[in-house]
C-alpha cells in the first residue's frame, strides 16, 4: 500500500483529497500547516507528498528545499493556484518533481501521482545495481564515479544518469522518450533534442574517436544504444 502525505491548509480541499486517496487504496496522512507538514514529511516513511504552495508557517517551496537539504528524496507534487506567482523552474530546482494548478481534476492529479510513483520505482530499482562494468568502462552509482580504463571521466549529473541508463540496457535500443522520462522525468521543458545534445557531449567524453561512435550508437528516428561488445579497433590495440 502506498503512503501519501497531503499538506494543504484549506480544509475542504484537504478533506476531499484525504477521502479520495483513501478510497483509491492509499494510506493517507495529512497536515494543515507548513511546520506540521515538514515534521510529518521527515518522520513518516512516505511514497509521495502532495504539497500546497501557500501554507501558514512555512510555504511549500521552503518545505521542498528543507526536505532535499536533508536528503529526503520523496517525490513531491506541488499544488499552486492560478492567481499565485509560481516560478515552476524554481520549484523544480528546489526539488519538486511536478506541480499542478488549482482548480484541477482528481483524474489529472491521480495520473500525475501514478506517473511519479512509477518513476520513483524505476529509480529505486536502478539503485540496486550499483556497479556496472562493460568494456573499459566502470560506473559506480553509489560513489557517483565513472571511469574509463581506470581513469575517472568527469560527467555532469545528467550525463552520469544517462550513462547509467545506457549501460544498464547495454545492447538494447532505448527510445528517446524513454530516455527523457527516466533521466529527466516528465518535466515539460525538455525535448527529445535535449537527449541528442547530451548524448553528443557524452560521446566527446567517452569515445576514443568522437567522430566515429563505437560505444554509443544512434538509431535514426528511434533512439540510442550502448554497445556491450568491445569495438574491433580496441581489440587490435594493446
Ligand atoms: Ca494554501
Amino acid at each position: 500500500m502506498k503512503r501519501i502525505l497531503i499538506i494543504e491548509d484549506e480544509p475542504a480541499i484537504r478533506m476531499a483529497l484525504e477521502d479520495d486517496f483513501t478510497f483509491e487504496g492509499y494510506r493517507v496522512d495529512s497536515a494543515a500547516t507548513g511546520p506540521e507538514g515538514l515534521e510529518k514529511a521527515v518522520d513518516l516513511d512516505l511514497d509521495i507528498i502532495i504539497l500546497d504552495l501557500m501554507l501558514p508557517g512555512l510555504n511549500g517551496l521552503e518545505i521542498c528545499k528543507e526536505l532535499r537539504k536533508r536528503d529526503i528524496g520523496t517525490p513531491i507534487i506541488m499544488l499552486t493556484a492560478r492567481s499565485q506567482e509560481f516560478d515552476k523552474v524554481l520549484g523544480l530546482e528546489l526539488g519538486a518533481d511536478d506541480y499542478i494548478t488549482k482548480p484541477f481534476s482528481m483524474f489529472e492529479l491521480h495520473a500525475r501521482v501514478k506517473a511519479l510513483l512509477r518513476r520513483s520505482e524505476i529509480r529505486g530499482h536502478q539503485s540496486e545495481k550499483d556497479k556496472i562494468h562493460i568494456g573499459p568502462f566502470e560506473l559506480d552509482a553509489a560513489k557517483y564515479l565513472f571511469t574509463k580504463n581506470g581513469e575517472p571521466v568527469q560527467l555532469t549529473t545528467i550525463e552520469f544518469d544517462l550513462m547509467k541508463l545506457l549501460m544498464q540496457h547495454a545492447g538494447h535500443v532505448l527510445k528517446r522518450d524513454d530516455i527523457l522520462n527516466s533521466v529527466w522525468g516528465e518535466e515539460v521543458y525538455v525535448t527529445p533534442r535535449t537527449v541528442d545534445t547530451h548524448i553528443a557531449n557524452l560521446r566527446k567524453k567517452i569515445e576514443d574517436n568522437p567522430g566515429e561512435s563505437h560505444w554509443i550508437t544512434g538509431v535514426r528516428g528511434v533512439g540510442y544504444k550502448f554497445n556491450s561488445d568491445a569495438p574491433l579497433q580496441n581489440l587490435h590495440q594493446t
